[in-house]
This record gives structure tokens, C-alpha cells and sequence, in this order.
């Protein structure tokens, strides 16, 4: 076989200028940008020791690991992966793995940072990883996908662990191939360790309701907010780009429980209906990829249409760096609920607050995820299943606690959602550094 090389750097900045104005609307502003500009944002509203928040602009520690794959045909790719761990205080790292080919080092340390603050704003007792492998995942078969998966979990295996670093399913990869990492460490290992990734089937351990959590917590948060601006969910119109897990499982609920979704998208387009669509209908990417603009309802708009709709409430859950200079002075919808990471660019972000459109950050919205993950995560450990019920009930408790704390620093403060949520996170990552203390 192809000997790997691979290689962990304890991490210093490379392509960060804090001082940039944010996105001109032609480059697109890498996640750790934003992470950097939001941190440094929140910290400005906080009493606490700067070099805590120079030391939380960096990564622990990243990862590079190169990933050789036996394609169908008999031939060898090699991809990259990586493995950015963002910090550990207040437990072990957390954080998905995305397979897709945009993966770059400073993606994935951007986003570990978002998974250290997503969960210390629901008070998990975890830190922020974010790792994946730079591959287009439609182009590989089941095989080959499988082959990457069992691959790439050697390669980092000694710096995962149910104690130390437990990845979770992301863009491009699912409860298959969280089992597929499952068997290959445990395999190793030589005993079988369901606790060192979470979002795994139910019947390898992995926890009931954990696949539709992340959109369970987005619907959630969003009726939570149009409670907040005095409407009621009945009369609201959404708009939600994307139809994947996150989407489609928020669209479905908030549809329950009243509210007209009125627009959805995939990648080739959104269907429209100002009368409201049958989301139940409409296949989620999971149940039939890219069938949106197949299905014979509503009118064909672009992804583009579809962000500036006139609606109560839109819900990116997509793609990241979707709201940005470019369009933001557009958004016509009165409340933004983030359901994918990232969705909005630092510069989008100030032209919504200046034109006063509230933006529920991510790091709440989507944070049903993690959450379940940490049910999933003690439902391991102690080799004890779950009832659906509970998972949901538990959820729905932990959403609201976090809501209700950021909801206090909202109206104390004064500031954005988007700040209120980080000083809560920063503030308990803060006060866990400070406390513990920098060695040696
Ligand atoms: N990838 C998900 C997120 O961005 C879940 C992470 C996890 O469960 O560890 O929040």
C-alpha cells in the first residue's frame, strides 16, 4: 500500500487580516475570518483577560493526514484530510466530518472554533473539532466511500477517542459511514467502542432522534423567536433554502406545528408557493437527492429568488456565505434563523443589523445536533438506550435553557443575537481557562 505521510502541526495563523473590512462581495470571507471577526466582536462586551481570547483565535492543534483510496477500477487516489482541534477546556473535542471538496485546513478550523462556542452555549461538556477530506463524495461509490471512511479513521486515529476527540456526521457524510468509522477504530482497538463518534445507526449505538435533531432545534428556535416578536406561528410564511436533513426536518415541523412554508431548495433550484407547500411531499435530499425543482408544484425560482422573498421568517440551512454584501441589503424576510453554519458573512451581518433584521446565529439554531450527540455520547458510556420521547423531551428542555440565557443577555445587553449567544458560550470558555490556567 501507499504509505501515508502524516503530519500534525501544532498551529500558528497563516491567512487570517483581522483588520479586513469583511467580504467586498467578490471574495468570499473564509469560515475562520468570520470565526475570528465574531470572537473578537463578542469579546469587545466582555471583562476577561485578552490573552484567553488570542489564545481561543487559534487552534489547538490541526491535523493533515493524507487518505489513499483503491478506486473500483484498480487505480489510487490520494485526498486530503484533516482534523482541526479548536480547544478542549471544558471537555473532549466535538465536531463532524465533512466530506466535500471545498475541506480546506482553514474550513475546518473555522468551524471547529463555531463547535467550541455551539457547545458551550448549550453547556455540553465538550469542546470544537471539525475535520473532513477534500473529495467530492458523489463522485465515489458506496465501496469507495467506504474504503475512504475505514482509511481516514486510521490515519487519525490516535487523536480521536471517546474521551479525547468524538467526530459526528457533517456535509456529505451520514450514520453509514459514522459506522463504518465506528467499526474501523474499534476494530483496532480490539474491543468495540461506540462512543468515539456520535450519529451512528441506532442499531450500532447510536441515539434515536439523532439524525433529525439538528432541524428539530432550528424549529424550535424559530418558534421561540416569532414568540419573542410577538407573532404567532400560524400566520408566519417561511422560506428555507435546502431540503437536506437540516432543512427538510425543520421545514416538516414548523408545517406541523402551523406555519406556511411557502419555499424550499436543493442545489439546482427552490419551488415557491405563496399558499404553502406540502413539505411532507416534497423528498428531503436523504429520501431522493436533488428532487426539489423535479417535483411538479409551485413556481421554479433560483437559490438566489429564494433568499430574498418577502417572507416572516427565512431559514438558510444549506451552505455556508450565502447572506453577504451582495445581497443582504435585498432581504426583504423580518427574522433570519440560521440553520446551516456560517450562513452569513461578517458584512451581511452588519448591513442586517444596521437595517434591524434580527439573525439567530448557528451556534444556537442548528446546536440540536450536538445535543442529541451528548445524549448519544452518555447513552454509549453507560450501554443504555433511550426512548425517542426522552431524546425529545430532553431536547426540547436544553433548547429552551439556551434560549432563555441568551435571550437575558440580549435584552441586558443590548446587543445581537449573534453576540448575545457568544458572550454566553465565551464567557463559560472564558471563565473554564481562567480557572484552569495556562501551563506551564
Ligand atoms: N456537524 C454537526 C454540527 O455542525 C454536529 C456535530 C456533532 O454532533 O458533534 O453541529
Amino acid at each position: 500500500a501507499t504509505g501515508p505521510t502524516t503530519e500534525t502541526t501544532e498551529t500558528t495563523d497563516g491567512e487570517t487580516k483581522a483588520s479586513d473590512p469583511g467580504d467586498t462581495g467578490t471574495e468570499p470571507e473564509s469560515a475562520v475570518e468570520t470565526a475570528r471577526r465574531q470572537l473578537s466582536h463578542a469579546a469587545d462586551h466582555l471583562d476577561i483577560d485578552p490573552n484567553v481570547v488570542e489564545r481561543l483565535k487559534h487552534p489547538k492543534k490541526v491535523h493533515e493526514v493524507t487518505v489513499p483510496v483503491e478506486r473500483d477500477d484498480g487505480s489510487v487516489d490520494v485526498f486530503t484530510g484533516y482534523r482541526a482541534q479548536h480547544d478542549s477546556v471544558r471537555g473532549p473535542y466535538k465536531g463532524g466530518l465533512r466530506y466535500h471538496p471545498d475541506v480546506t485546513r482553514n474550513e475546518c478550523v473555522g468551524l471547529g472554533m463555531w463547535m467550541t462556542w455551539k457547545c458551550a452555549v448549550m453547556d455540553l461538556p465538550f469542546g470544537g473539532a471539525k475535520g473532513g477530506v477534500a473529495v467530492n463524495p458523489k463522485s465515489l461509490s458506496d465501496d469507495e466511500k467506504e474504503r475512504l471512511t475505514r482509511r481516514f479513521t486510521q490515519e487519525i486515529r490516535d487523536v480521536i477517542g471517546p474521551t479525547r476527540d468524538i467526530p459526528a456526521p457533517d456535509m456529505g457524510t451520514d450514520p453509514q459511514t459514522m459506522a463504518w468509522l465506528m467499526d474501523a477504530y474499534s476494530m483496532q482497538e480490539g474491543e468495540t467502542i461506540p462512543g468515539v463518534v456520535t450519529g451512528k445507526p441506532p442499531v450500532v449505538g447510536g441515539s434515536k432522534g439523532r439524525e433529525g435533531a439538528p432541524g428539530r432545534s432550528v424549529a424550535i428556535v424559530c418558534r421561540e423567536v416569532v414568540d419573542h416578536y410577538d407573532r404567532d406561528l400560524s400566520g408566519t410564511a417561511v422560506a428555507v433554502q435546502g431540503y437536506g436533513s437540516v432543512a427538510a426536518n425543520a421545514a416538516r415541523l414548523l408545517d406541523d406545528w402551523g406555519a406556511t412554508v411557502v419555499a424550499v431548495s436543493d442545489v439546482n433550484g427552490a419551488v415557491y408557493d405563496p399558499d404553502g407547500l406540502d413539505t411532507h411531499d416534497i423528498p428531503s435530499h436523504d429520501e431522493e437527492p436533488e428532487a426539489v425543482t423535479r417535483q411538479d408544484i409551485g413556481t421554479l425560482l433560483t437559490n438566489d429568488e429564494l433568499l430574498e422573498l418577502d417572507v416572516d421568517l427565512l431559514v438558510p440551512a444549506a451552505v455556508g456565505n450565502v447572506l453577504t454584501a451582495d445581497n443582504a441589503d435585498d432581504i426583504a424576510a423580518d427574522l433570519i434563523v440560521e440553520g446551516a453554519n456560517g450562513p452569513t458573512t461578517t458584512a451581511a451581518d452588519e448591513i442586517l443589523a444596521d437595517r434591524g433584521i434580527p439573525v439567530i446565529p448557528d451556534i444556537l439554531a442548528n446546536a440540536g445536533g450536538v445535543t442529541v450527540s451528548y445524549f448519544e455520547w452518555l447513552q454509549d458510556i453507560n450501554r443504555r438506550a433511550w426512548s425517542l420521547d426522552r431524546v425529545h423531551d430532553e431536547l426540547e428542555a436544553e433548547m429552551l435553557s439556551a434560549w432563555e440565557g441568551i435571550r437575558t443577555e440580549y435584552e441586558r445587553r443590548d446587543v445581537t443575537w449573534r453576540n448575545a449567544a457568544y458572550i454566553v458560550a465565551l464567557s463559560r470558555v472564558a471563565d473554564a481557562h481562567e480557572s484552569r490556567g495556562l501551563w506551564p
